[in-house]
């Protein structure tokens, strides 16, 4: 397969600021995509749930708030942006109705669609524009002038005119000043959620999380070991982001680095790589969905298990202890206590 990639030469800003947007949600991505649609011309209006937190934040901004139902009966593309659990319960309730011929249902990650909780009616443009990267960090980059990847697919293209109303949009948030590139709903859904399970999110922690109950079972201080498997971390992941896993091979000791040959595939042995297949097997046959969804349906019982057991992991404390020896880290938990508040 190969690779298609867009830029600003290949997006008419035109086309979407033609339309009239509502941007359902105003988290992460929400603020990132309403402010930067905003400032590029685009007429947008903010959906939100009644007595939703969010709501002051946006109107600070100058942005008009209404409810998703009046957002979505005004416009003619409507960007789902609440959290993937939710989608299906505020597009049937809110969206749907208020969903006519030629209007366009836009998402950032296609969980709702791939697994068939979001059934859009024929007459619909559904595309996705994926930024890969935060929200705060898709807005910092469009007021610096500059842009964050994004991926853009068309799962229906009703109108006839889905791609370049998609590219339009990535154009509006800054995507095609990086570069845009062209997936699939299933490609995009199934790597992302492969992607956070096997290496991001759940391969990481349980690695540091291993390394840290070897290190202090045997021992040695707590400290010290959340400083070799944890706080380390983030300057070997720099340097792969900066020149790949070569480049930090390369800065590293040679002590390290032969270490590294010899000692990492004993660790993440073949067995893990079978292990990520079942991963990804669970994820493309709709397991993994399944479970997460009848889960939150019922409230998030395994979910807030889960969540409060990670917590009461012993590096948890040592961390909140020791970050408060970087000036530059003393006060980075407040953001994380609030929001989990
Ligand atoms: P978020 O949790 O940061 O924000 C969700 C917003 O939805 C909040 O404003 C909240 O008030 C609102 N909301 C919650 N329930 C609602 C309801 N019932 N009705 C109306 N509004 C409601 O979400 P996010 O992380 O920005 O994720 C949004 C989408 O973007 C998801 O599909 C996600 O997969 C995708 N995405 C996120 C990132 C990221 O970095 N966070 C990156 C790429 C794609
Ligand atoms: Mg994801
Ligand atoms: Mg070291
Ligand atoms: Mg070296
Ligand atoms: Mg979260």
């Amino acid at each position: 397969m190969t690779t298609t990639k867009y830029y600003e030469d290949d997006a008419d800003l035109s086309i979407i600021q033609g339309r009239t947007v509502a941007v359902i949600g105003y988290g992460s991505q929400g603020h990132a995509h309403s402010l930067s649609l905003r400032d590029s011309g685009v007429d947008v209006r903010i959906g939100l749930a009644e007595g939703s937190k969010s709501r002051a934040k946006a109107e600070a901004e100058g942005l008009r708030v209404v409810s998703v139902a009046e957002a979505a009966a005004e416009a003619d593309l409507i960007m789902i942006l609440t959290p993937d659990q939710v989608q299906g319960a505020v597009y049937n309730e809110h969206i749907a109705p208020n969903l006519q011929d030629g209007d366009a249902l836009f998402f950032a990650h296609g969980f709702n669609i791939r697994f068939g909780y979001i059934q859009p009616p024929a007459g619909v443009d559904v595309a996705l524009v994926a930024p890969k990267g935060p929200g705060h960090v898709v807005r910092r980059e469009f007021e610096a002038g500059r842009g964050v990847p994004a991926l853009v697919a068309v799962e229906q293209d009703a109108t006839g005119n889905a791609k370049n109303l998609a590219l339009a949009y990535a154009k509006g948030i800054g995507g095609t000043r990086a570069g845009v590139i062209e997936t699939t709903f299933t490609e995009e859904t199934e790597s992302d959620l492969f992607g956070e399970q096997a290496v991001l999110c759940g391969g990481a922690s349980q690695l540091v999380q291993y390394g840290f109950e070897t290190l202090t079972e045997a021992g040695y201080q707590p400290e010290i070991a959340y400083f070799e498997v944890l706080h380390e971390l983030k300057l070997i992941v720099d340097l792969m982001v900066e020149g790949g896993i070569a480049k930090q091979r390369w800065s590293v000791s040679d002590t390290a680095e032969y270490g590294d040959y010899v000692s990492g595939p004993r660790v993440i042995d073949p067995s893990v790589k079978e292990n990520m297949k079942a991963v990804l097997a669970d994820i493309q046959d709709g397991t993994f969905a399944k479970r997460f969804m009848d889960d939150q349906a019922a409230g998030g019982p395994e979910f807030k298990k889960l969540r409060a057991a990670g917590e009461a992991h012993p590096i948890e404390k040592t961390g909140r202890e020791l970050r408060q020896m970087f000036s530059w880290l003393k006060d980075s938990d407040d953001d994380y206590t609030e929001g989990t508040a």
